[in-house]
């Protein structure tokens, strides 16, 4: 099935016992067995059969089903958030002492993880361009032991090579993990792009109505798990080969870690996967006629969207995601102040932290998301002081149109 289709049916045929058609909603903690013998059959492996929500639950299964088959993966474990899906991932793969590749002006919990939390535990993160793909090269040693990108990352918006990087990491054994966040399995498959793990924040434009927080880890299958440097996960690969980073997870990290996906939001999810196909073409459109007007505007200083012809990631748009840049992107007005007074005057615009919802929003980054860095810091994340980050929404673009324009007029009134 195609990816539109798979979408609406992938992962679930309707359910067996009573017929319904939308995945049902298992809100229970637990699940239980009549004997004693088929539960310790089920905690040993023995015998297929869920535990505890925890670790496992049927609509979350269904869910995981879905993205599985839209990603072309092997596995897929939900989780209850996009952080905790990347805490998962990169937890699950280094141990103190280890270091760690990520491409800089990618999501700002992203990198507060990495260098906060996890430099807590002796984890060292190098923050390389993510446009230069030589860079990646000359940062791996013998400690590094991922690398980690984002499809277009945000909010610098930079486009990383993809097939270059995963040569890269090929070469040196080490697995390349891609946040396919902004651009979901509609506009690329990181896997047909040589990546070996792909993560969502499903809280963006999967669920798409902002309602629930979400994230998952698709495994592609790339990733030889028998002949990595990660031991454990070696010798798990003697038992189940290729999932054996998976179980690892599923057994150990992400049983331990605790970020599980509600089953509720499970539903929310893949209520938001039928109609991702729809929402991501409009989401598209729209943010590239609004870049188009930004970019023509006169007030306005500069526009970065990647999807731009002017933009120098626009031929790797066209190679990745065939021509479709998403529905992110930002724009300077000259300094703070009219940031500011542009964001205290639109009126459709909601001014909230998230992307992806189908209403348009708007941020200032600098003061929010990224507010605990260093103006120096900010600039090497690729946010400045008089930039807008817009989640461009599928309402009439005429009317997100007007909102912008009578609110950049606004922006400047004062100075007149
Ligand atoms: C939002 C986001 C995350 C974090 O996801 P949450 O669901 O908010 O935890 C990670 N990566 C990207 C690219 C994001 O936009």
């Amino acid at each position: 099935m195609k990816t539109d289709t798979l979408a609406i049916h992938g992962g679930f045929q309707g359910d067996s016992e009573s017929g319904a058609t939308a995945v049902p909603i298992h809100q229970t903690v637990s699940y239980a067995y009549k004997t004693a013998q088929e539960l310790a059959d089920v905690f040993d492996g023995r015998a297929p059969g869920y535990i505890y929500t925890r670790i496992a639950n049927p609509t979350t299964t269904a869910l995981e089903a879905r993205l599985t088959e839209l990603e072309g993966g092997i596995g897929c474990i939900a989780t209850s958030s996009g952080m905790a899906a990347i805490a998962s991932v990169v937890m699950g793969l280094v141990r103190a002492g280890d270091e760690i590749i990520a491409a800089a002006g990618i999501f700002g919990g992203t990198v507060s993880l990495f260098e906060n939390t996890l430099g807590r535990f002796g984890i060292k993160t190098n923050l390389v361009d993510a446009a230069d793909t030589a860079e990646f090269a000359k940062a791996i040693n013998n400690k590094t032991k991922l690398i980690f990108l984002e499809t277009i990352g945000n909010p610098r918006m930079d486009v990383p090579d993809i097939p270059a990087i995963a040569g890269i990491t090929n070469r040196a054994n080490i697995p390349l993990i891609v946040d396919n966040t902004l651009t979901t399995p509609f506009l690329i498959r990181p896997k047909e792009f040589r990546a070996d793990i792909v993560v969502h924040s499903t809280s963006k434009f999967i669920n798409g109505h902002g309602t629930a927080i979400g994230g998952a880890i698709i495994d592609t299958g790339n990733y030889d798990w028998a002949n990595g440097p990660f031991e454990d996960i070696k010798k798990l690969a003697g038992q189940v080969r290729q999932l054996a980073f998976l179980a690892h997870l599923r057994n150990l990290i992400y049983r331990d870690l605790g970020g599980c996906a509600a089953p509720m939001n499970s539903f929310l999810m893949l209520q938001g996967l039928e109609t991702l196909s729809g929402r991501m073409t409009k989401h598209c459109e729209n943010a590239e006629k609004l870049a188009q007007y930004l970019q023509n505007h006169p007030k306005v200083c500069w526009v970065n969207y990647p999807g731009l012809e002017s933009s120098k990631f626009h031929s790797r748009v066209v190679e990745l995601f065939g021509g479709r840049a998403s529905g992110l992107l930002t724009f300077g007005l000259d300094d703070k102040d009219k940031a500011f007074r542009f964001i205290d005057s639109v009126k459709l615009a909601k001014n909230l932290a998230n992307l992806g919802d189908a209403k348009t929003l708007v941020i200032h980054p600098s003061s929010t998301i990224f507010h605990e860095f260093s103006l120096e810091q900010q600039k090497q994340m690729g946010v400045t002081e008089d930039m807008v980050r817009v989640s461009v929404g599928i309402e009439d673009f005429e009317d997100i149109k007007s909102d912008f324009e009578q609110a950049i007029e606004k922006a400047f009134e004062v100075e007149k």
